[in-house]
């Protein structure tokens, strides 16, 4: 495609007319100012800020930076009380809601530990329950705060990737999660976010064809007399047909170095709105939408993210404003209009450039031809319904929100090739879609004898067909069921092995009985850890688990003190003195037991 040089004067007046009034208009006025604090002792910076673009997901909260250190304390953001407890071995690890009077929750995750009378209130729970990983949600408020109070310090738990604060603001009530920067907590930031391709495509049924990459640089642009804003020298020359646009685009933050997430962008044609798109708030289940508000297959091959401009008919993303077209543009054999493309931070910087389209006769396409031919009778999932694959041996079943576009895919079985298949391998493929939600599967395992049936469960290849991973699922009514997060070629096989245990030292204390903890790696082979429990000298003792580092953790407490207090008491008495034998048990999930006990050191003065 081509360029047309233009008349310059004409487009400069044009712009100058666009421009008016579409300054970024931010929704901080409806929600409180200066009412919760940054809840580190230092002004807010961010690793990461809200609505990153993350694999999978957008980010649903602001890291805060701890400058790559553990143990800083955390304090609450205002007044509250303690209205959920949450603690994984992944995801936000230790985290702490605080429920405030203002009809606001606040979150905080990845904490080292908890501080006070809520960490006296956690471990008396989790013995009394026996558990270390729990969720609890309070009635009633029973531990209040003020604001300001050390409710725990920084960490690094979870699936965290580095030592960091993930902070939340929520609405109460309905749970979706705000924006903090909309309540004032604002990190400095004088940098412009940049446009850095954009990409034109048309439609085809099941999707997109990038037709065309405008880069924005000095070749292709002009400063003009307002900062920040940029004239594309030549117009882009169009043939008659439907367009979508995208943006490469980034934001930059002092000190950053993350994921760099748009706060806001936007298409105008000839000042008027036709796609916008902010990031004010989002429900939790929506976060996974990012595979459909970027061009998934694109990222799939190149890691960069092109953010449409235009949304999918099965994108439900509640962050979008568009025209009819849902940010689509109809463009006819001699349109002449001006597009504006804005990026927006959240502290006005922007960046705003003005491509001219021209519309020229439609031609025939023949890469447009040549896929409508590739595609033509393949079976396809349709957006917003139901659809379901079901043969005698095999279903594969996706509710109306699993796609986000029409989906063609290839469908087949082959023959075992590999020794733990138990049953036919079944292939629902289709390379460049993902799945929002899981579909329901179930395959028909060949005949197993009757005491493995509780060990089978689905498994899927890895992209080169020679690995593959647990999908979980059970064996129930003749078929082993479970669901599948993405498509692929899907099997039944069987866990018979047990998860290892072994006792870790971090540092040489340990060995001599004189530290503060007691370490153990555990690690399963293929199912994946279930559950794992502790005994000292049969008593039940809390251990910490953190599923990133396979680390089991116990941090010394009255358990053990009690027993090194019994054995000095034994050795002035010169009675027998009591070995501290740790038992570690660990069963994965298809219920293979593993079983270790550790004699510890003990040390006396
Ligand atoms: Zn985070």
């Amino acid at each position: 495609m081509h360029f047309k040089i233009f008349n310059m004067a004409k487009w400069r007046l044009l712009l100058i007319l666009v421009f008016i009034g579409f300054l970024p208009q931010l929704n901080a006025q409806n929600y409180p100012q200066n009412y919760f604090r940054y809840p580190l002792d230092s002004l807010p910076s961010l690793v990461s800020p809200f609505g990153g673009l993350r694999d999978n997901h957008f980010h649903s909260g602001m890291d805060l930076r701890t400058n790559q250190r553990e143990g800083l304390p955390v304090f609450a953001s205002a007044d509250g009380y303690v209205s959920r407890i949450k603690i994984q071995s992944i995801g936000y690890g230790k985290a702490i809601y605080l429920d405030h009077p203002n009809g606001y929750t606040t979150v905080y995750g990845h904490l080292q530990k908890y501080s006070g009378k809520i960490a006296e209130w956690i471990q008396n729970y989790q013995y009394k329950n026996q558990t270390f990983e729990f969720d609890y949600v309070f009635e009633k408020p029973i531990l209040l705060v003020k604001k300001g109070d050390t409710i725990g310090l920084s960490g690094n738990s979870g699936g965290s990737s580095g030592p960091h604060v993930h902070f939340e603001i929520r609405n109460t009530k309905s749970e979706k999660i705000i924006n903090p920067a909309l309540f004032g907590i604002i990190p400095f930031d004088t940098l412009n976010p940049i446009i850095k391709n954009v990409f034109v495509y048309n439609f085809v049924p099941d999707g997109l064809l990038l037709k065309q990459e405008l880069k924005i640089n000095h070749q292709t642009i002009i400063q003009t007399k307002i900062p920040g804003y940029f004239i594309c020298k030549k117009a882009l020359e169009l043939p008659a047909e439907m367009y979508g646009f995208g943006i490469e685009a980034y934001d930059y933050i002092h000190n950053s170095i993350d994921e760099k997430g748009i706060y806001e962008y936007d298409i105008t044609q000839n000042g008027k709105y036709i796609f916008k798109h902010t990031l004010n708030q989002f429900a939790f289940d929506e976060s996974k939408y990012i595979n459909a508000h970027i061009d998934y297959p694109f990222y799939k091959a190149s890691k960069i993210r092109i953010q449409k401009c235009f949304v999918d008919d099965g994108n439900e993303f509640s962050t979008y404003q568009t025209n009819a077209l849902k940010g689509k543009i109809l463009v006819t054999k001699n349109l002449r209009d001006t597009l504006l493309f804005t990026v927006t931070d959240f502290n006005y910087n922007s960046f705003v450039v003005l491509v001219p389209i021209v519309g020229v006769a439609g031609k025939i396409d023949k890469e447009k031809q040549d896929y409508l031919k590739s595609i033509k009778g393949k079976k396809a999932f349709y957006p917003l319904k139901k659809n379901t694959i079901k043969t005698k041996d095999f279903l594969f079943e996706l509710d109306s929100k699993s796609v986000y576009d029409t989906v063609f895919y290839d469908f087949g079985s082959l023959k075992p090739i590999q020794e733990p298949a138990l049953s036919t391998i079944y292939k629902v493929f289709n390379p460049t879609s993902s799945l929002h939600k899981a579909a329901n599967i179930a395959i028909k395992p060949f005949s197993v004898y009757l005491e493995y049936q509780n060990k089978l469960l689905l498994a899927y290849y890895l992209k080169d067909r020679k690995d593959f991973r647990s999908a979980g699922g059970n064996f129930e009514n003749g078929f082993v069921r479970g669901k599948a997060s993405n498509f692929g070629h899907y099997f039944v096989t069987m866990d018979t092995i047990a998860p290892t245990i072994k006792q870790v030292f971090i540092n040489t204390e340990e060995a001599l009985g004189d530290s503060l903890h007691f370490y153990f790696e555990i690690k399963d082979n293929f199912s994946g850890i279930g559950k794992y429990e502790g005994y000292l000298n049969g008593e039940w003792i809390l251990l910490d688990f953190d599923a990133k580092s396979n680390m089991l953790t116990y941090h010394f407490d009255k358990i053990w003190y009690n027993l090194v207090a019994q054995n000095k008491d034994s050795k002035l008495k010169n009675t027998a003195i009591i070995k501290p034998e740790v038992l570690i048990r660990v069963t994965d999930k298809k219920g293979n037991v593993a079983e270790k006990t550790f004699t510890m050191p003990i040390a006396f003065e």
